[in-house]
């Protein structure tokens, strides 16, 4: 029977309740269990998927074409649960569904409340999340412990757990202890105060996980223990990593977790979680490594959410080819105002990510110019493509009129929407998202690196490479390596006589794993370590 596990936050948001939550996940896994995930979010926007970056960081997607909060991709890169649109619930979809079966008539003339309407639907949406009868569920409670918004949500976990029964439920408060310089102390009172908020629902935390920058003394935690009605071994620290979050797994085992999961859910006694290919991963990590220097030419590098699984995805990419990432962030918008080599140069690669509107894009556009004109290796992700290929037309091709028409329309529409995009007006959910096949080249760059013909990759956009141009950009030298097997649309590009320049209409970021790579960010980082290597011979193609 699958255990249930709830992990709540306090004091304050941005506590890294979302690593945590995976780093549980992996604990249960490297014991052999099977989990899933999940994240429920109390605010009303249906999903994450219009949200602007200022608001909400990156917009995860699922195979199953969901967009979704982005600590899903924390549980992907933690865990192997399976992640689908299962594994996020906001308040807006929980609203919208019990809405719908009231104008269906389904409630039968009742007066329809928070309680039990809203909370039943919120239990029905934690069961969806377990239907793959997983050893263990987690469920991750967005917000924080005394918003009003959460409450729902909280009402409804104290109401899972007296269904399923107590002793298959375990309930994990994440708090904060702030250090106050001043006195030099850590202050344990607010974390007694959201303990007593979750208590005034009538949930007692079984763990209580307290992030601090300073070790807790053991008065601190007699006294968390008492006041918050937590066993004192219970009381975990999960103290400010030295150099990786990968660290945070390791962390929580070495303060004990491991072992009280096993006794408080009743697990076979002597479950042990197995963490040594783990333990070796952290050890590379630590190693000096070559250091390369990769440009990341976005619209928001400023936030530090908005590019998340760009960022891990060269981080697992840096470890694989023995490099660390040194990131320089260069802002779309500058770039289109300056010369591309004032603030490109000596970069060892260039990755452009994804992107909506005009803002930023004639950047993106010049690093992509920068990066073919001067043999640096290349990743453009969705826009980063739909820019590589404009740039392509433009200086190759010679047409100058040559554009995307997401911001009006082109002389030369390189790029476009598909006749089924035409005349969609709703924003929410409906662009081109999920996993689609794609069959890739043979002999290719992106063939060799994924080692195989046939791959699926995650979508998210509304417009495409523009067939129409296909055949003239082709005989101009480049190649469409990646075709949807039916649609007929192209899903990867790049230039043979380039060291390595890809640009992929899909996102792979999101399915990269610290010991699972991603075969292209992995080879991107490669041709920029061996780019880093091989600068004194640094050939500069003319136009
Ligand atoms: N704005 C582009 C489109 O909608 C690219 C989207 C993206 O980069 N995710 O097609």
């Amino acid at each position: 029977m699958t255990k249930f596990i709830f992990i709540t936050g306090g004091v304050v948001s941005s506590l890294g309740k979302g690593l945590t939550s995976g780093a549980v996940g992996m604990i249960f896994e490297r014991m052999g269990l099977t989990v899933s995930m999940q994240k429920l979010d109390p605010y009303i926007n249906v999903d994450p998927g219009t949200m602007s970056p200022f608001q909400h960081g990156e917009v995860y997607v699922t195979d199953d074409g969901s967009e979704a909060d982005l600590d899903l991709g924390h549980y992907e890169r933690f865990t192997h649960a399976a992640i689908t649109r299962n594994s996020n619930f906001t308040t807006g979809k929980i609203y919208s569904e019990v809405i719908a079966k009231e104008r269906r008539g389904d409630y039968l003339g009742r007066t329809v409340q928070v309680i039990p309407h809203i909370t039943d639907e919120i239990k029905r949406a934690i069961r969806l999340g377990a239907t793959s009868e997983p050893d263990v569920a987690i469920t991750e409670i967005g917000g924080t412990v005394g918003d009003i918004e959460s409450l729902p949500f909280l009402e409804a976990i104290r109401q899972f757990s007296l269904d399923v029964g107590r002793r298959n439920c375990l309930f994990i408060h994440l708090t904060l202890l702030p250090y106050l310089r001043t006195s030099g102390e850590l202050k344990t009172k607010p974390s007694q105060q959201s303990v007593g908020k979750l208590r005034e629902i009538g949930i007692t935390p079984d763990v209580l996980v307290c992030r601090t920058e300073k070790p807790m003394t053991d008065e601190m935690r007699d006294k968390l223990s008492l006041f918050c009605n937590v066993e004192r071994r219970a009381v975990i620290e999960e103290r400010d990593v030295d150099y990786s979050i990968y660290e945070v797994p390791i962390n929580l085992v070495a303060e004990g977790l491991d072992s009280l999961l096993v006794e408080f859910l009743g697990l076979p006694e002597g479950t042990k979680a197995d963490f040594d290919s783990w333990l070796r991963l952290l050890d590379e990590i630590r190693k000096p490594q070559v250091e390369v220097e990769i440009a990341l030419v976005g619209k928001y590098i400023e936030l530090t959410d908005a590019y998340k699984s760009h960022y891990e995805a060269l981080t697992h990419a840096g470890i694989a080819t023995g490099v660390t990432v040194k990131l320089r962030k260069i802002s779309a918008d500058t770039l289109a105002e300056r010369e591309a080599d004032d603030v490109l140069h000596g970069v060892h690669g260039i990755l452009v990510p994804g992107g909506f509107g005009e803002r930023g894009f004639e950047g993106k556009v010049q690093a992509a110019r920068y990066a073919r004109e001067r043999n640096i290796p290349y990743l453009g992700i969705c826009y980063g493509m739909q820019a590589a290929v404009v740039e392509f037309a433009r200086s190759v091709l010679g047409l100058a009129g040559a554009t995307t028409t997401e911001f009006g329309d082109a002389e030369h529409p390189v790029i476009s929407l598909l006749d089924e995009q035409q005349g969609v007006e709703e924003k929410g959910g409906t662009m081109r998202l999920g996993a689609f096949e794609c069959e890739l080249r043979p002999g290719s760059k992106v063939a060799e690196a994924y080692g195989c013909e046939q791959i699926a990759e995650r979508h998210r956009h509304r417009y495409e490479f523009n067939n129409a141009y296909r055949t003239q950009l082709e005989e101009a030298g480049l190649v469409a390596s990646g075709i949807h097997p039916t649609l007929d649309l192209v899903e990867a590009i790049e230039l043979p006589d380039h060291p390595f320049f890809v640009g992929v209409q899909y996102h792979p970021e999101f399915k990269s794993r610290p010991l699972e790579p991603h075969p292209l960010f992995r080879d991107f980082v490669a041709a920029a370590r061996h780019h880093a290597e091989g600068r004194a011979t640094l050939h500069v193609k003319a136009n």
